[in-house]
């Protein structure tokens, strides 16, 4: 059978690798109390499962396999459950991410007493990655919020949608929250569109999103926030010489928060999957810290370790400790943002309809 081919380029933004101070794998507690409070509502979607096999996942270090334990878990207690010998089961778990990311460094960390063959799988989610009618289930955490792409619209000078002195769209013109919008509706297009083919009839897709209620503004939508105040930093060391404005003018983030409303816009769009479950998981305490200075030090190095990669590939590696020790501070100076910002994540469970 031959490959689809990917059907449109997508970039790729490497979390920040390795296990260092400022990597991912350090600075991801917030994604890990995602994955711990997701485990029931998973357990519950699996247990109405019939073949569970091969599993897809995206991506990287320990959050990741904290996810696929709890899947496996989940699936070996329904087989007991069922008066079978949760021994004779074997199961593939694919890991999937782009090309440029440290898998490496997700091989070397593979828990020891794993009981499932693991494989890696590089490209992006948003074309095909697997063959036809293979997959059972498809986990993703974390992942969806990004887009494969800037808008091209938005770094366009003579665009209406042009996003000048800002790197997010959150208090941006009408234009620019348009073109926003319009790539996310496109890249949850191509992922469905591809995933509609990978899995098997009756096979699950669990997806963990972050995104905002319904009815709520991209502005006060946590994540907008404190990407909106990254970018003000931006322009301070414009201000000051240290980068060039056009720079800041050019560089945007390409993260979307979507909300439930889109997201069965994007489901029934598609039409192949019916949508077994959609929760909004309960407020994550990781960044729930009463000393502030603590906390906007916490949400700097969780920031930076998923915007670095981005960021010194626009403006070079010698921005970096003073563009986090400037956002740190202006955070701590800001607690409202914490406070006022929302924040949701969404569980949403797809079951491949027989066609
Ligand atoms: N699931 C993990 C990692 C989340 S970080 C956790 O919960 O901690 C988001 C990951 O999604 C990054 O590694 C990023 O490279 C990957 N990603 C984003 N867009 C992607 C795409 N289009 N295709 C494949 N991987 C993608």
């Amino acid at each position: 059978m031959a490959a689809e081919k990917t059907s449109k380029l997508s970039e790729a933004y490497p979390m920040k690798a390795g296990d260092g101070p400022n990597s991912y794998a350090k600075n991801s507690a917030y994604q890990k109390g995602v994955v711990g409070a997701a485990k029931e509502l998973l357990n519950r979607a699996i247990r109405d499962l019939s073949v569970l096999q091969h599993l897809s996942h995206c991506r990287l270090g320990p959050n990741t396999f904290l996810s696929v334990e709890n899947i496996l878990e989940a699936v070996e207690f329904k087989y007991q459950g069922q008066g079978f010998n949760s021994q004779i089961l074997e199961f593939q778990v694919f890991f999937n991410d782009h090309t440029p990311n440290d898998f490496n460094m997700l091989f070397k960390s593979l828990p020891q007493s794993r009981q499932y063959y693991a494989a890696g799988v590089p490209g992006s989610f948003c074309g095909r990655i697997f063959a036809n009618a293979s997959i059972h289930l498809v986990h993703s955490s974390y992942a969806l919020h990004w887009l494969s792409r800037v808008p091209k619209e938005i770094v366009d000078i003579d665009s209406p949608a042009w996003n000048k002195g800002r790197i997010d769209y959150s208090n941006s013109t009408e234009e620019v929250v348009r073109a926003y919008e319009a790539q996310y509706a496109e890249d949850m297009e191509c992922f469905l569109h591809a995933r509609a083919q990978e899995i098997v009839y009756g096979g699950l897709m669990v997806l963990i999103i972050p995104g905002r209620p319904n009815g709520t503004p991209h502005s006060l939508t946590l994540l907008n926030a404190v990407h909106q105040l990254l970018g003000s930093c931006l322009m301070d060391l414009a201000r000051k010489g240290v980068v060039r404005e056009e720079k800041v003018d050019s560089f945007n983030i390409p993260i979307y928060n979507t909300s439930p409303q889109e997201l069965e816009a994007a489901v029934e769009k598609n039409g192949c999957f019916s949508t077994e479950k959609m929760e909004n998981l309960p407020r994550i305490s990781a960044l729930d810290i009463d000393n502030v200075t603590r906390r906007a030090q916490l949400i700097a190095y969780h920031i930076r370790a998923t915007t670095e990669g981005l960021i010194k590939q626009e403006f070079g590696d010698e921005i970096l400790d003073e563009l986090f020790g400037l956002y740190s501070k202006k955070l701590e100076q800001q607690p409202s943002i914490f406070e006022s910002g929302k924040a949701i994540n969404f569980l949403l469970v797809l079951k491949r309809n027989a066609n």
